[in-house]
Parts: C-alpha cells; structure tokens; sequence
C-alpha cells in the first residue's frame, strides 16, 4: 500500500545510542528511520536527567544530558534520518523476501532490509493520573502526548503536570486552543526557566490560566470529556475541558520488545553477539542498554562501540555486492564528502 515507508534501515529508540547509530550507518550510505515513543530525542539522557553533568563520555570532561543530545543531533545532521516521535513500534514481523515490516501504534509502517533496536531500558510509558475512571477517556479526550496538534484546535484544554513536556504543550497548543488551563500542585516548576517565563507571559496577558491543585475528577460520557474538577486550596473547582494532558511522568517497561520471538537474556535484555551485535534473528540487531553479551556494561560509550560495528554487519545486508573499505574521517575525502565537509 502507499502508506508504507521503504526504507534500509529503521532504528527503534532515539536515545544517545540510536542517534550515534545514524552517524555510523550514514558512513556507509545506509539511510535511516528513527521512531521513538518519546515527543523528543535523547531517550533518558533528556528525560531522565536533561541537566545533570555526564562525566565518562570520552573527550568531554563535563556534558550534560541534553547538551549531548544537541550535540549528536548535530553530528547525524548531515545524514537526514527522519524522525517519528511519539509513536511505539509495537510489532516487527519477517516477510518473505527477508525484509522486515514494522508497525507502530500510531498505524504508521515501515517496509525495511535491517532493524536496529535502540530501546535501552525499554518503552517509556506513560502514568496514569490516580482519577476514577480516566481509562474509558483515554484515546478520545485523555491523552499522554501530542501527535497531532490538529486535534486539539478549537478545544478546551487542560495540561497537567509541571516539567518540559506540560510547558512545551502548553507554549505549543495556547494558539490552537479555544481555552488553556495548566494545573500544576504548586507554584514551582521543573521545566526550563525560559519555557516557565513564557508560560507566565501567558498567564499575564490572560491567554492561559494557570491554577495551583490537583486533579480530583472527571466529568463526561461515552469517552468524551466535558469538565474536570480540581481539587485546590479553595476548595472543588471545575474546568471545562474537552481534551486531558495529564504529564505525571513515566516509567520504563521492557514493552512490546519482549514478544518479537529473540533470545532473551534474563527475560529482560535482548542476547547478541559481539562482533556484529546481531540478535537471534538475522538483520535485526540491538545496541545499547538493551542489549545483553558477557562483560556488558550499560555505558553510553558502550553502545556508541555497538553502533559502529552493527554498520559494518548492516551494510553486508544492504548492499552484499559492495566492499566497505576501512577509512578515517580525518584523511577521507569521501567520508568528509559525505558529511558535507569536503
Ligand atoms: P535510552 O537512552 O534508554 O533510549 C531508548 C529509547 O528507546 C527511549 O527514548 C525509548 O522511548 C525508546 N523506545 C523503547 N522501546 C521503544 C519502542 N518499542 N518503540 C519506540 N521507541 C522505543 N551513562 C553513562 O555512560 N554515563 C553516565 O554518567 C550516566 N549517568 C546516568 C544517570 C542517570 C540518572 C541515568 C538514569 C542513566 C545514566 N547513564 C549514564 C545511563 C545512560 O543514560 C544509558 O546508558 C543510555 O541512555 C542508554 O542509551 P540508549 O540509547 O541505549 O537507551
């Protein structure tokens, strides 16, 4: 069908050890997809720890999380991957022809020659906001992130929570909005100083409201929200709202990677070997945290390693007919070529 995206390679996880896994295949003229369920890349170094300094990444002595996110962003630039976020791949089947097709929970498909599978501690998911009955909304006016801004147009919507992603979708969906409010349990914020001054910006300018509390419960029928009452200092408050965004944060599950039939070590990490990083299954490999050999170490350097000999191993699949002359970026013209340097 149209639908599908041909492609040689996707990565499933966009955290530091699928971004670098771009640079290494694009050396080898592999072209890359990359999905991950969060709305941004960096996988736990920008959701888990965005401001903490690194300290073991070879040749920077400090670097924060975030920082070197942007700076592997930078480095993949020159390669043009294309990005899916917010979206799981929920399953991986083998078609005939030996290629793969992936499916994500967001009905997107990806016809592809390898799998890398990049999904360190597993699939970020969503908590569910402790509220009666907000299972029957979700999907309809609940929702744990923003795929479709368009969806939201027009709508009275309510954010819940106080880090990046409750300010980033308040900054982002304030002009599609019919009505905004950001409900956070106090007055202090996670997120970034510069998103918080914006939010506040709003609030003056009474574009949004911002109220301190906490969710109490929901009001609506048939999975279609109508109103939601805060529980504030005040006492009950009601809200009109037709779409939810509750952001209570989110915790790590091995996920759908489990039931894509590879060899499981401690029925938690994916077993590969170590020359190619190859699973049990031919042309789908892992690196990074989710991988699993004797030795393993779930250092960010590590899964770099990974990366450059899974292109290597990719490339064979790829492109059998083609020899992959070893060459290094400082002396070669073609190399340099491909990053736009030369
Ligand atoms: P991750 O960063 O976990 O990224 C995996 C991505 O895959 C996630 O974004 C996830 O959403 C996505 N994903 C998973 N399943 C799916 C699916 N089915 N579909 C779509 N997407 C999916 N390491 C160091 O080397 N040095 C340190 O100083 C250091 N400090 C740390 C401090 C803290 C507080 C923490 C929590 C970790 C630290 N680490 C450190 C570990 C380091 O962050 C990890 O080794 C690194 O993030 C692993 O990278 P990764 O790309 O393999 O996986």
């Amino acid at each position: 069908s149209g639908n599908e995206i041909v492609t040689d390679v996707v990565i499933i996880g966009a955290g530091p050890v699928g971004l670098f896994a771009v640079f290494e295949l694009g050396l080898v003229d592999l072209k890359c997809q990359v999905i991950d369920i969060l709305d941004r890349a960096g996988g736990q170094c920008a959701e888990l720890y965005p401001e903490k300094p690194i300290y073991d990444i070879p040749a920077f002595p400090e670097i924060s999380g975030q920082g070197l996110t942007d700076n592997l962003m930078k480095q993949i630039q020159p390669f043009g991957a294309e990005f899916h976020f917010s979206q799981m791949v929920a399953n991986v089947e083998k078609l005939e022809d030996g290629t793969f097709r992936l499916t994500t929970d967001a009905g997107e498909v990806f016809i592809t020659k390898v799998v890398v599978i990049a999904a360190g501690g597993g699939s970020f998911q969503p908590k569910r906001p402790p509220v009666e009955d907000v299972e029957q909304y979700e999907g309809k006016s609940v929702f744990y992130a923003v795929r479709k801004m368009e969806d939201f147009r027009d709508q009275d919507i309510v954010i819940v929570g106080g880090g990046d992603s409750a300010l980033d979708w308040t900054l982002n969906l304030e002009p599609l909005a019919r009505s905004l409010t950001l409900v956070h349990r106090r007055d202090q914020f996670r997120g970034h100083a510069d998103s918080v001054n914006k939010m506040r910006a709003l609030v003056e300018e009474g574009r949004i409201n911002f109220i301190t509390g906490q969710l109490g419960r929901l009001e609506g029928e048939n999975g279609q929200l109508k109103e939601v009452y805060l529980k504030t200092a005040g006492g009950e408050l009601g809200v009109p709202a037709t779409r939810l965004l509750p952001f209570f944060g989110l915790t790590m599950k091995l996920g759908p990677v489990a039931d894509w039939g590879l060899d499981l070590h401690d029925n938690a990490l994916i077993k590969v070997d170590t020359e190619k990083f190859e699973t049990s299954e031919p042309g789908i490999f892992a690196i990074g945290d989710i991988n699993w050999y004797p030795g393993k170490l779930k250092l960010i350097l590590s899964g770099f390693h990974e990366g450059a000999l899974m292109a290597q191993a990719a490339k064979k699949i790829v492109h059998p007919d083609q020899k992959v002359i070893f060459q290094y970026t400082t002396s070669s013209t073609q190399l340099q070529k491909k990053l736009g340097v030369a």
